[in-house]
């Protein structure tokens, strides 16, 4: 991919962002001076480009949602440009201010605003409801839209098909003063659900379905979360969307594929509106993208919504799910999601993205700057046999990786006794050829030598089973001279270097070991049951010994737990005192063939 386009622009990551179409279309746009020099209707400088984020405020956002922010934001932040947040409300029925909430909160939290000099940018469709109404009452007067009475089933079976040209709706050739009549009837209430449309009079022939005389309006007798029962009519998607656009001097109206054949009805309404003085040229320009496809990942609504009411996840918010408040819950952060969202890349052609490389943007952004911690997830005792009976030393380690800047001052502090807790992986009664951890002496060789890191050189004496032959602890002996950090630690050469924590001090901790939702890359195509694609090991809940200094962690505090992988401490169930851990992502990609 090229980057050595003019502008240069820089993302949040001080990289030059890789170019794509749309930014060739903006950067000739701002060359041409396209959108220079306009001013808002209070006479404000307008900026030379501006994007929206349009969601309908009926549920979660999800990953795709997330390309589509950092899509429109993105190209906002880098062409000194705005991007305005502007809910799509004109569908009552499946409407809430809750999901205006948590829209509102994801995209700030993904790292975006809508605050420019001239103000917020926050808007509604169903603050456009008047200018709207005013609209189709002139699209109707001008002859370019009537109502159609015809039943829903007629209106229907004229469309006609692909390959089938429509037929004319009988009421087509009503006079503009009977239709209006009709329209304003219709706003008053006087008819039920259905009984009236009010549609585009464009072409029933078209080759374009959504060209063959769309609807603009429609009766509903349904309450609105912002406008109450105000209103007993609303305007279409496809009438709102190109209007709220122009009214808010959008330049570049960008979408994903499916609305291109959409366009030329956007390019008609703004054509035909301007055209009756209600904008400014030049009008927004509808673009389309391929939508964001990640392998493992399902993001229909109602299948969120399902794994959701049958309480396959723990509700919207569950660290396995695809929704923006899941996938914070789960760990990832804003910066690896803008970075995954970059590299997917912006293209006319739909794809799949491979979920290693969401992972991979979370363990890229997170290496150079999480602290490391000590965790032990499979607890197996080990008894320093010559360890002091009820004495500690004190070690320490640094917080940062060698990388960070303060990786030589910052340190953690965390004592060794004569119990601890290692991995059970980090022992084998009969070791497999190249293990280099612990193993008890066999024949007349002795044990292996380890480090306990941060800690001693101990070499392994024996271990106890139980009557089940399982191994209940194991024994070794340390050398007091060989202690990380002094001078003698340079005497002893091992190959194997272990993690541990002291069993008296350790924090016990619940700890959520959480894996992909799905164990198919493709759950739900070609219509499969996505529920038989379900991950089984998708969640384990496990107690784990953790270094005594994470009990301060704070809820979304990220760490690396070496050996295993990064964690969050979990938002919602975390307490002061005891965190909860969830495991975001391994350190190495489980799942790579
Ligand atoms: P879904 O059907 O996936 O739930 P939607 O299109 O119904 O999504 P909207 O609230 O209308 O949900 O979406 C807001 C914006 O997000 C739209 O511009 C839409 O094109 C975009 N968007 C939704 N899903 C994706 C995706 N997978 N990739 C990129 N953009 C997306
Ligand atoms: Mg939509």
């Amino acid at each position: 991919m090229s980057t050595d386009h003019k502008n240069a622009p820089t993302n949040g990551h001080n990289i030059p962002a890789p170019s794509n179409f749309l930014r060739t279309i903006i950067e000739a746009d701002l060359t041409a001076g396209v959108y220079a020099n306009r001013q808002d209707s209070q006479g404000q400088p307008l900026p030379p480009m501006v994007t929206r984020f349009p969601p309908e405020p009926n549920g979660y956002l999800h990953i795709g949602h997330a390309k589509a922010i950092c899509v429109n934001f993105g190209l906002a932040r880098d062409y000194a440009g705005r991007c305005n947040l502007r809910f799509d409300d004109t569908n009552p029925e499946k409407e809430e201010q809750e999901y205006v909430d948590t829209i509102i909160d994801s995209v700030k939290w993904l790292g975006f605003d809508w605050n420019d000099s001239t103000g917020e940018h926050l808007y509604f469709a169903s603050n456009y409801f008047d200018k709207l109404y005013e609209m189709a009452e002139y699209l109707i007067t001008a002859g370019l839209a009537y109502v159609d009475s015809q039943s829903a089933a007629d209106m229907a079976a004229n469309r006609g098909n692909f390959g089938e040209v429509g037929k004319d709706s009988p009421f087509r050739t009503r006079s503009p003063a009977e239709s209006l009549d009709l329209f304003r009837r219709m706003k008053a209430g006087e008819f039920k659900d259905g009984e009236h449309v009010v549609r585009a009079k464009i072409d029933m022939a078209s080759p374009n379905m959504t060209m063959r005389d769309p609807a603009i309006y429609r009766i509903r007798h349904a309450h609105h979360h912002r406008t109450g029962d105000q209103w007993c009519i609303y305007p279409m998607y496809d009438f709102t969307h190109p209007i709220s656009d122009a009214l808010e001097n959008i330049s570049h109206s960008i979408c994903t594929l499916e609305f291109q054949d959409h366009r030329p009805f956007y390019d008609w309404i703004l054509d035909k509106l301007s055209g009756g003085g209600f904008f400014q040229k030049p009008v927004p320009h509808q673009y389309e993208f391929a939508r964001l496809n990640v392998t493992y990942v399902v993001t229909s609504k109602r299948k969120l919504r399902q794994l959701v009411d049958e309480k396959i996840v723990d509700g919207w918010d569950d660290p396995r799910m695809p929704t923006l408040v899941g996938i914070r819950r789960r760990g990832y952060t804003p910066e690896s999601l803008q970075l995954f969202c970059e590299r997917s890349g912006v293209t006319k052609s739909d794809g799949w993205i491979d979920m290693s490389s969401l992972e991979g943007a979370l363990r890229e952004d997170l290496d150079p700057k999480a602290p490391r911690a000590t965790a032990v997830l499979r607890p197996l005792k080990l008894v320093i046999d010559n360890f002091p009976e009820g004495e500690t030393v004190a070690c320490h380690a640094p917080i940062y990786p060698p990388a960070h800047p303060e990786h030589e001052t910052a340190l953690r502090h965390f004592p060794i006794s004569k119990t601890l807790w290692i991995e059970q992986e980090d022992f084998m009664e009969t070791p497999v050829k190249g293990y280099f951890r612990l193993f008890p002496p066999i024949d007349d060789k002795p044990g292996s030598r380890v480090r306990l890191r941060h800690g001693y050189v101990v070499e392994c004496t024996g271990f106890d089973k139980d009557a089940d032959g399982n191994i209940t602890a194991v024994h070794c002996s340390y050398f007091d001279d060989s202690k990380s950090g002094t001078p003698g630690s340079a005497n002893y050469k091992v190959k194997g270097n272990i993690h541990w924590v002291s069993a008296a001090h350790a924090l016990e901790a619940e700890v959520r070991l959480y894996d992909r939702l799905f164990s198919d890359p493709h759950p739900d195509a070609g219509g499969k049951d996505f529920k038989l694609a379900l991950n089984p090991n998708a969640k384990e809940c496990i107690t784990a010994y953790l270094e005594p200094g994470l009990s301060t962690a704070k809820p979304d505090d990220k760490f690396q737990f070496e050996r295993h992988g990064y964690f969050v401490a979990d938002r919602v169930d975390s307490v002061e005192g005891k965190p909860v851990f969830n495991r975001t992502v391994t350190l190495k990609d489980g799942w790579a063939k």
